[in-house]
């Protein structure tokens, strides 16, 4: 752990947020050292707004402001991280806690009223299904 983050005070607010996501996704993030490998092997980094390591690090830090990150919602769950972590860490357990807390919140990834008709016409029907559960509270 770094300096900087050594000296950060965590407020109750934090903890409980942490505590949060570490008991929806079963996870014991205070073990993630910020290696960065999960970082560095995920496929889809270069679509994320944050790394996935990055956002380990936002939720140790009890950082709400983490639920506004693209990066929950572009995590595919294909356990690449997950099977390289050396502290056994599934970081998509992590995004999926962070979506179900976000839906909660009525934070919605897209909003089905600015989909254009036409489009909404040539979708598949399971395209927009999935869409309707992962994406939308
Ligand atoms: S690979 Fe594991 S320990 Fe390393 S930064 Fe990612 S989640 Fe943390
Ligand atoms: S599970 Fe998610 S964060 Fe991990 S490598 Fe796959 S897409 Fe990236």
């Amino acid at each position: 752990m770094t300096d900087k983050i050594k000296k950060i005070r965590l407020t109750d607010r934090n903890v409980k947020f942490l505590e949060k996501v570490e008991e929806i996704s079963g996870e014991s993030i205070t073990l993630c050292d910020q290696c960065g490998t999960c970082s560095a092997g995920c496929p889809f980094v270069e679509e994320m707004d944050i790394t996935p390591s990055q956002l380990m690090r936002e939720v140790l830090l009890g950082q709400e402001e983490v639920l506004r990150a693209r990066t929950t919602w572009i995590c595919a769950s294909c356990f690449t991280c997950t099977v390289r972590c050396p502290r056994m860490l599934d970081v998509s357990k992590v995004a999926e806690a962070l979506r179900q807390i976000g839906l909660r919140q009525a934070i919605d990834e897209i909003d089905i009223n600015i989909i254009d008709r036409e489009e909404y016409r040539k979708m598949p029907t399971i395209a927009l299904v999935s869409a309707y559960r992962k994406l939308t509270g």
